[in-house]
């Protein structure tokens, strides 16, 4: 039996296949990629012969490590997984691969050439599987990497939570020295069309160019390769599935942009941390890496049951993603909506079990306003507390951060209103002109 990767020549009964043999333990079928890209299924017992044309031999990983060049700053890289760390096996075709960090980093020479470059392995996953735990290792490498004298960090991360691990980080790392960069990609890294090179190579050099300080995130400004948003930590969300500029500020501007070719900055934010006003950062730097376990996110939608809210009466925080202005399905309009009644009742009692809810809206742009539709106004009246203009998921890592870093309720309650990491934009404009800037056009 040929091996996965082996060029084969599977003989049928009235014709040939031939492609590479892809591993596949799901189904009793044949599955060969073919030389136009497509994948095959072929039915085993329909097979005569399989004749192997030519075997296949996985390829050495390159790992050479660049020599150390005085004079020039130091960038840490700490890899958590994600499809930047991914590569498509084209042999086998389906196989996704996980790149060493150093194997990864072979691909991408120019950066030896902006700083020197650490690097380091903190996990090897999809960014959909991390736990607060994970948190918590990114933040005592980020510790050690910080003592240990780096100028800068670039965090690579998968891109479909990366944008809950920039809160997390935002949070729990206060008066930061230096600039930490989450850094993903849609596409892995091996592929044409892989937008992790400039990513990377516009995060290093953002780090080594400006005196920024602080997490943030770099990713394609457009679709184009030619430059980075350096986007902020607590208003950045993942938009679209697949674009390469996915990510965008919501409620806010981007911080800056960086020119692939020139690598020239541009900052667009008025204010931004700095490494200058915080001389006493070094000393002052501390990391709060608890995060409270039971905390989570309930989208409304039509036709709720009071169950859905009850459920969270054993948490001890909930994020409400509201409709609207920061409505919940709790008006009794009609005889349709009687049961209404009952998931007000059920958010009462969450709250009087020691929940601390918060509302956010599914709106994404925009902020919350509980003081204008009834609805809102009786869920104020009842304790569940405005969460501005954040996004629900910000909201949601920042009482869970909150609550694991602080025992005062009132004061818990109280923060979750208040800007501390630039995640509530007291500048929020209500014109539209405002808001149309921070809304992408993403036809594609
Ligand atoms: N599912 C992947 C992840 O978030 C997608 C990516 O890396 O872009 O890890």
């Amino acid at each position: 039996m040929p091996n996965p990767g082996d060029k084969v020549k599977v003989i049928l009964k009235d014709r040939a296949i031939e492609g590479a043999l892809i591993p596949n333990e799901e189904t009793d079928s044949l599955v060969i990629k073919l030389k136009s890209g497509y994948n095959v299924g072929i039915e085993k017992s329909k097979v005569q012969k399989i004749e192997v044309l030519m075997e296949h031999k996985a390829k050495e990983p390159v790992r050479e490590k660049p020599k150390f060049k005085p004079g020039l700053p130091t960038i840490s890289i700490l890899h958590t997984g994600g499809t930047i760390a991914s590569k498509v096996d084209y042999e086998t075709g389906g196989v996704i691969a996980r790149f060493e960090p150093e194997e990864l980093l072979a691909n991408y020479p120019e950066l030896f050439k902006i700083a020197n470059i650490k690097s380091r392995l903190v996990s090897k996953m999809f960014s959909e599987d991390m736990r607060f735990g994970h948190y918590k290792l990114m933040i005592k490498a980020i510790e050690d990497e910080i003592k240990a004298g780096a100028d800068g960090i670039i965090l690579t991360h998968g891109t479909d939570t990366l944008g809950y691990t920039s809160a997390a980080l935002a949070f729990a790392l206060e008066n930061l020295p230096i600039p930490i960069i989450l850094v993903g990609a849609q596409r892995s890294s091996d592929r044409g069309s892989n937008d992790a090179a400039m990513n990377l190579i516009c995060a290093a050099n953002f780090i080594t160019k400006t005196d920024f300080a602080g997490v943030a995130i770099c990713m394609h400004e457009t679709s184009e390769d030619t430059s980075a948003a350096i986007l902020p930590a607590c208003k950045t969300r993942k938009l679209h599935t697949s674009r390469r500029d996915a990510f965008r500020a919501v409620n806010d501007t981007i911080i800056a942009k960086v020119d692939f070719k020139t690598h020239k900055v541009a900052f667009v934010a008025k204010g931004y941390e700095k490494k200058a006003a915080k001389p006493d950062a070094k000393k002052n730097f501390a990391a709060r890496p608890n995060f409270e376990e039971k905390v989570a996110i309930l989208k409304c939608h039509p036709n709720m049951f009071p169950e859905q809210f009850s459920f969270f009466k054993d948490y001890k925080g909930l994020v409400i993603e509201g409709t609207g202005l920061g409505q919940a399905p709790t008006g009794v309009p009609n005889e349709l909506c009687k049961i209404h009644e009952e998931n007000f009742k059920a958010i009462e009692e969450v709250i009087k079990s020691g929940t601390v809810v918060v509302m956010c809206s599914q709106c994404i742009f925009g902020k919350v306003h509980m003081h204008v539709y009834s609805n809102a106004i009786n869920l104020a009246n009842i304790g569940v507390i405005p969460g501005e203009d954040m996004l629900s998921e910000t909201a949601f890592i920042k009482l869970a951060w909150l609550l694991g870093n602080y025992n005062d309720k009132d004061e818990i309650k109280s923060f979750m209103g208040k800007n501390l990491r630039g995640e509530i934009n007291e500048r929020l404009l209500l014109d539209d002109a405002n808001l149309g800037r921070t809304l992408p056009s993403m036809k594609g």
